[in-house]
């Protein structure tokens, strides 16, 4: 891109304060991590509701960003840089992209519905790639963000772009309307996402189709209600189709084994297609792609031909561990410019080693000028300081050859047949190339091989957990997470890093090693450390985590380590117990504290805290009050007669809930962050995030009268059929959810855990389930959930997900 900031002061209805009225902008950024910004770049100072990103500037001048778009221009950056002041930042960066918008003129596609948007997005890129080059939204860029920033990504050799647009709530679309400008419209099945924001459906169904007030035409399936509300408001053709006749196109539909054939009548005429798919959300999406090629008059054998190369969509990038410590990010379907571009912000946010590694495929940028491309591409590397590329095509190898730390191959095969697994270690690796690469057989000979178990955790619902709590608060409250016993089984490094560009002030862990590998792996986040054992204090000053403090004999132990390696002011946690009875300093110990601490500055008490024994069990809300008052005082008195200034904190998850009123300047997030709530309500808020899955290994049919695994303990009534699945008791599955007591979910439907629970395998009983050898079987996630299976279990969540054992695969990944 290249837009002169003179142009712009008035397109964002901005104030221009700053020496240089007249630069060329080149890309625009809102993140402060991307390693784009440079001196090209304009930067959004977007307020986002955990984050304002005027905190950034300061950091950013200085690695060299010079333009600046902000609601207010912070004291300690004035007279420094461009700054482009407005009234919202988020509706400059609007206005930015509807100028933007205007400085092109091609046909542009807009896709809105409440699903299938990115897939036949992604399809349609794929369907017409041979024949235009074209701009497309980003993996699922389609918010009010997402929208403008795709738009920026047009340049002047795009003539089609396709565009998706996603609303949660009313009043979005009319802002997007004019950022995207859509000569085509597509609307793809109204269902029910994002129904909290709308009244009615109705309204949302209206809200939706602002999208399309200015379109010539609008492809649907065919729907008297919306085609009536439509024609009424907007002067715009429909072309609908439909199962039943009636419609422009009518479509019937024949299910193979693995594949659709589609009859099509259009015109008087008829032909037929066939797709690699049978669920029916595919199936519709497939008909809305080959809508779009009838309108724009493709020929019946183009549409047959391309239709049968659509292959399944991942619309996630996913990190998983590989051989010799390293991390994989795994993705092996596409290869462009723009989306080369996220993928490298992605592996500089989920990098877990310093050295960085990308296998890439040839690039394809139809219209473009090859070396153009490769020069770009090359610049992205370096930019992101990229230690080595493994180039496969025939293009790539021969235009990147100067890349420094490059090895190029021909094909996937001789790349595959020349590495070893062990020619990685302990590297960050990106994996990306076009979907006829077959880079998925990369992945799988870099993937660590363990058994076909794994828990996969979502770190998405991570964050929107966070999020749930943080608006219960007020917006002063700092807020620490534990991570403690391996972030509650889920892996507390990956979630610690998912973290760290939140608002979380403090983490908390149980032991000093937990803390040490925090932060040999990078997190700089404050650490406490709950239960500090006196052997570990000088690795933990090493190491720089804050100890929590709970006894007397404690304090003078790491008083006694301070003063011998000539610590001042080291921070330092006070707990006191008020009723929990486990940990702490209890009101007659109070004295020999306030004696220890008194002008003594080898420590800094940060913060004094305590813990609540009871604070999800209703029937004990006095006692917990009472466990509040103690607090209240106590702390109060050290805070006065020791004249400190620290934090105070009380409430973990459930009292966060329960006794908002105690949230004092800090509160201790646990169980809730990995979507586990203590009561009913709580949880329908939280968003499950972690998934225990394994496969069927064996299908087995057993007649009647039979017995099924160790002790005989279930006999077949009937005939049977059973799958054993290769997870058991050494995995942390209670043994107790065995014999019955227990199911698992294969394909939407229960199965009952039979016999029982061995070592590393259970069998459950098929019968009537259709299902198949390699299935998935969940055995908890959304349903059952963690806490369906500890109350039946008469135990806690808590010690459901701790005891998932080590071997079980953790794969983190992210929307
Ligand atoms: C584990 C722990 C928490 C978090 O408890 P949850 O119930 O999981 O929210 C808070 N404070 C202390 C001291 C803890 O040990």
């Amino acid at each position: 891109m290249s837009v002169n900031t003179q142009d712009i002061i008035p397109a964002m209805h901005s104030r221009f304060e700053g020496r240089q009225r007249d630069m060329e902008i080149d890309n625009v950024s809102i993140d402060s991590r991307s390693l784009q910004n440079n001196i090209g770049t304009l930067f959004f100072a977007l307020i986002g509701q955990n984050r304002d990103s005027h905190q950034y500037i300061a950091q950013l001048i200085e690695k060299g960003v010079l333009n600046f778009v902000v609601s207010h221009i912070p004291v300690e950056v004035i007279g420094k840089a461009n700054y482009f002041v407005v009234q919202n930042t988020l509706t400059a960066l609007q206005d930015f992209a509807i100028y933007y918008r205007q400085l092109y003129n091609f046909p542009v596609i807009a896709i809105t519905g409440s699903s299938g948007k990115t897939i036949v997005k992604e399809w349609l890129n794929y369907l017409m790639s041979p024949d235009y080059t074209i701009i497309r939204s980003p993996k699922s860029y389609n918010s009010q963000v997402g929208v403008p920033l795709s738009i920026i990504g047009i340049n002047e050799r795009h003539n089609l772009g396709i565009f998706e647009a996603g609303i949660s709530t009313v009043g979005e679309m009319e802002k997007l309307e004019p950022i995207i400008r859509p000569d085509i419209g597509i609307l793809t099945n109204i269902g029910a996402a994002h129904d909290e924001g709308f009244a009615t459906r109705i309204e949302k169904i209206k809200e939706k189709l602002k999208l399309f007030a200015n379109v010539k035409t609008l492809i649907l399936q065919q729907n008297k209600f919306i085609e009536s509300e439509l024609l009424a408001s907007y002067p715009l053709k429909t072309f609908t189709w439909s199962f039943e006749p009636g419609a422009d196109v009518q479509i019937i539909t024949q299910h193979n084994t693995g594949s659709t054939q589609l009859d099509v009548y259009y015109n008087d005429t008829t032909f037929q297609a066939a797709i690699p798919f049978t669920d029916e959300a595919s199936v519709e999406n497939a008909i809305t792609c080959l809508m779009l090629l009838l309108h724009l008059g493709y020929s019946y054998e183009t549409i047959t031909d391309r239709l049968a190369g659509l292959y399944p969509v991942e619309l996630r990038l996913q990190v998983k561990n590989g051989n010799n410590g390293c991390t994989i990010i795994d993705d092996s379907f596409s290869s462009d410019y723009q989306s080369l571009k996220i993928a490298l912000d992605f592996l500089e946010q989920h990098k877990t080693h310093q050295k960085k590694t990308v296998i890439l495929s040839d690039v394809f940028q139809s219209g473009f000028d090859t070396e153009l491309v490769y020069a770009k591409v090359a610049k992205l590397l370096s930019g992101h300081s990229i230690s080595q590329v493994i180039g496969i095509g025939e293009k790539i190898s021969e235009q990147l050859a100067d890349y420094p730390n490059f090895f190029p191959y021909k094909t996937t095969q001789e790349f595959l047949a020349h590495y070893k697994a062990s020619s990685f270690e302990d590297e960050t690796i990106l994996v990306k190339g076009a979907r006829s690469f077959r880079f998925d057989e990369i992945v799988v000979f870099l993937e660590e091989k363990t058994h076909e178990t794994v828990l996969e955790i979502n770190l998405n619902s991570i964050i929107h957990n966070l999020n749930f709590y943080k608006s219960r608060l007020l917006p002063s409250t700092k807020i620490m997470v534990m991570v403690k016993a391996f972030g509650y089984g889920s892996g507390s490094y990956e979630i610690a890093k998912a973290l760290s560009h939140q608002k979380v002030d403090y983490l908390g862990v149980a032991f000093a090693d937990e803390g040490i590998s925090l932060r040999n792996a990078g997190i700089s986040t404050p650490i406490i450390v709950m239960n500090p054992e006196s052997s570990a204090f000088a690795a933990m000053a090493a190491y720089n985590l804050e100890p929590e403090i709970y006894s007397a004999k404690e304090l003078r132990a790491f008083i006694a380590v301070a003063q011998q390696k000539n610590l001042s002011n080291y921070p330092i946690h006070i707990k006191l117990d008020t009723g929990m009875h486990r940990l702490g300093f209890e009101e007659n110990q109070l004295e020999e504290l306030i004696d220890l601490l008194r002008n003594n500055n080898l420590v800094e008490v940060k913060t004094i805290f305590s813990h609540l024994s009871s604070s999800d069990v209703p029937e004990y809300r006095d006692f917990t009050l009472g466990q509040i008052a103690k607090f209240d005082q106590w702390s109060a008195q050290l805070i006065e007669v020791l004249g400190i200034n620290p934090l105070r904190h009380i409430l973990n998850t459930s009292g966060i809930y329960n006794y908002p009123e105690a949230q004092y300047d800090m509160v201790r997030l646990g169980i809730g962050l990995y979507g586990v709530g203590n009561d009913e309500t709580e949880r329908a808020q939280l968003e499950t995030v972690g998934t225990l899955k394994t496969i069927i290994l064996q299908i087995k049919d057993i007649p009647r009268g039979e017995s099924i695994g160790y002790s005989r303990k279930y006999r077949t009534w009937q005939d049977t059929r059973i799958a054993t699945l290769p997870i058991g008791y050494a995995d942390g599955i209670p043994r107790a959810w065995g014999n019955e007591r227990g199911y698992v979910v294969i394909n939407n439907r229960k199965a009952m855990i039979i016999g029982t629970i061995s070592m590393d395998m259970m069998m459950v009983n098929i019968t009537g389930i259709e299902c198949k050898e390699g299935d998935t079987a969940i055995i908890f996630g959304k349903a059952p959930t963690v806490s369906d299976i500890a109350k039946a279990l008469g135990t806690i969540p808590y010690e459901i997900l701790t005891s998932i054992s080590q071997r079980v695969k953790r794969v983190f990944y992210k929307e």
